[in-house]
Parts: C-alpha cells; sequence; structure tokens
C-alpha cells in the first residue's frame, strides 16, 4: 500500500513487543517514519536500518504479541510508545495498529504514555480519556518550533505547532495530563529567547504538567547529520558551513545561548508550576496511580 511518493510500508512478524525496563516498558509498533523531521536522530546509521527509512516497518502482530505479554504480567505498569517512531503516522489511518494496542492495554488495565508530533491522536481521544480514567494515560507531545512557517520547514510532513498546541488543550479539557519534548533546539535557527517563550508560554496555557529539556540544542552522528545538513543546504544557505566551523564532527551540537535559554526554560516553568526536570518528567510519567500498586500486592 503506498501513502506518499516514494513511502511504503512492508510487514513483519515480530519477536517480541516490549522492550527496556520491566517497570517502564516501551513498544514500537512501527520502524521508520514519513514525517520528515530534518533533525531526526532515529535515521541515525547505529540503528542499522536495512531498508530506506521512510519504507514504513509494521509490526503486523503488534497487538497479538501484546496481548500475550499483559495476559501473563502480573504487575501493571506504564507502557511507553512513540519513542524511536511516530505511532501517529498517516498510515495508522489505514493500519489503525496504534488504536488495537492501546485497546489491549485498557483491557487489561495497564497504562500508556504516547509520544507523538501527530495530531492524529485526536482520533483516540475517547480510548485514551478511558485509559486515562481507569489506570493511567501520559500524551507527550514534542514541541520545538513556535512559528508555524518555520515549523513547517523543519518538521515538514507533520502537524504543525499550532496544531499540536491544539491536541495539548484538547487534553487538559479531558484531565488527561500532557508532558512537552522542547528538544531539539536548533543553533541560528530556533534558538531565540523569543521561539522558547513562545513554546513556554503556549505550554502554561495548556496546563501541560511538565516540559523535558535537557539543553538547547541538538545532536548529529553519522547519517542524522548528512540528512540535516542537506536539509540546510536546501532550505537555510550558508549555515552547513557555519556548523561545520563552529561544531566540527561533534555529537553535541549546543546553542551558543543555551545558558541563557535554559534560565529562561527553568525560570517559567517554576513560576508555572511545570515540571522540568527530566527526572521528575519521567517519575510522573512511569508512576502507576498508588491503587494498582496495592492490587498486585494482594493479586
Ligand atoms: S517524528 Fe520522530 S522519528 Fe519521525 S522523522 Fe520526526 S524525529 Fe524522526
Amino acid at each position: 500500500m503506498i501513502f506518499k511518493k516514494g513511502t511504503g510500508m512492508h510487514f513483519v512478524d515480530a519477536k517480541g513487543i516490549l522492550h527496556g525496563s520491566t517497570g517502564f516498558p516501551s513498544m514500537n509498533i512501527y520502524r521508520g517514519c514519513t514525517h520528515g523531521c530534518i533533525y531526526c536522530d532515529s535515521r541515525s546509521t547505529c540503528y542499522q536500518f536495512h531498508h530506506p527509512f521512510e519504507d514504513i516497518e509494521v509490526k503486523q502482530n503488534a497487538p497479538q504479541l501484546l496481548e500475550q505479554t499483559l495476559r501473563a504480567r502480573r504487575n501493571k505498569c506504564v507502557i511507553k510508545t512513540g519513542s524511536m517512531s511516530d505511532p501517529y503516522m498517516p498510515c495508522e489511518e489505514a493500519l489503525r495498529m496504534t488504536r488495537s494496542c492501546l485497546q489491549i492495554i485498557l483491557k487489561y488495565g495497564f497504562g500508556v504514555s504516547v509520544q507523538t508530533k501527530s495530531d492524529r491522536i485526536l482520533q483516540d481521544i475517547e480510548l485514551l480519556e478511558e485509559i486515562s480514567n481507569t489506570s493511567k494515560c501520559v500524551v507527550e507531545i514534542t514541541l520545538t518550533t513556535y512559528e508555524d512557517a518555520l515549523c513547517r520547514i523543519v518538521e515538514p510532513n507533520v502537524s504543525d505547532t499550532s496544531h499540536r498546541i491544539k491536541v495539548l488543550q484538547e487534553m487538559k479539557k479531558r484531565r488527561i495530563p500532557t508532558i512537552v519534548w522542547l528538544t531539539p533546539i536548533l543553533p541560528f535557527i530556533n534558538d531565540t529567547e523569543e521561539n522558547i517563550r513562545g513554546i513556554l508560554n503556549a505550554c502554561a496555557d495548556a496546563g501541560v504538567k511538565g516540559i523535558i529539556c535537557f539543553d538547547m540544542g541538538l545532536t548529529l552522528r553519522e547519517g542524522n547529520r548528512e540528512y540535516y545538513y542537506a536539509a540546510l543546504d536546501r532550505h537555510f544557505p550558508e549555515l552547513k558551513e557555519r556548523y561545520i566551523r563552529t561544531y566540527g564532527n561533534s555529537y553535541l551540537v549546543p546553542s551558543p545561548d543555551s545558558e541563557k535559554l535554559m534560565r529562561i526554560f527553568h525560570e517559567t516553568c517554576e513560576k508555572n508550576g511545570i515540571l522540568h526536570r527530566p527526572e521528575d518528567c519521567f517519575g510522573f510519567m512511569q508512576e502507576m496511580p498508588k491503587k494498582f500498586e496495592q492490587f498486585t500486592l494482594f493479586e
């Protein structure tokens, strides 16, 4: 099935579906991504893609695997999805794999934390609300670029910032807590006080629970560096040369204004009662409500 010129998908049977810590396991239903963010780390060669990044690998047995796994697990926990591949890409419209997995999570009383840049998540808002009301649901939205016109260059195939802010507001109406990923911030592109304040004010208005920001900058390594530099050449003439002069082949690419911008970030969050230390945000995301701890004790 083809959704966009030059992109498609293929189907595989996965061996397992939950990975990482048993207390906060991670699930990726799709592999690869069609959202086209110019800075995408997931396309780095270290992740060993054996197919084009935009040719989406669909783990077609993900719902069955998830059901088998959750049926066998005694301890309830929050399952994280969306860290390596967006669960609400265009292919989700036809496949509804993410939706099927959410229904299984609801059925077995587990929690979920969903990370996306797409307002397609709104099509599952009732389901997310039900999970939120019965166990735990967190919606994680990435915001990098306040101005929509610039956002459409940096993150071309996905909902622009104003639509993502709308998602945060809709979640607030349903009392579903939200976490924002304020990352990456691109040196000489969106590392301005105006951009950071615009995003932070929108987050405060939308009542977000926490904002994750490790530093004001980005990371570049083999695979994503080449892709990023090609995008710079297309959209920001001469910026690639400035990056090479400033950062060489460094993995960490911090904004020269990082210190000032981080101060604004911490102060604004503090003033608005928003969690801003990464460990507090992660702690909140993975914590199951107390009633479930009791439940598993006497299970
Ligand atoms: S949404 Fe995430 S995985 Fe997809 S292209 Fe953007 S950064 Fe990469």
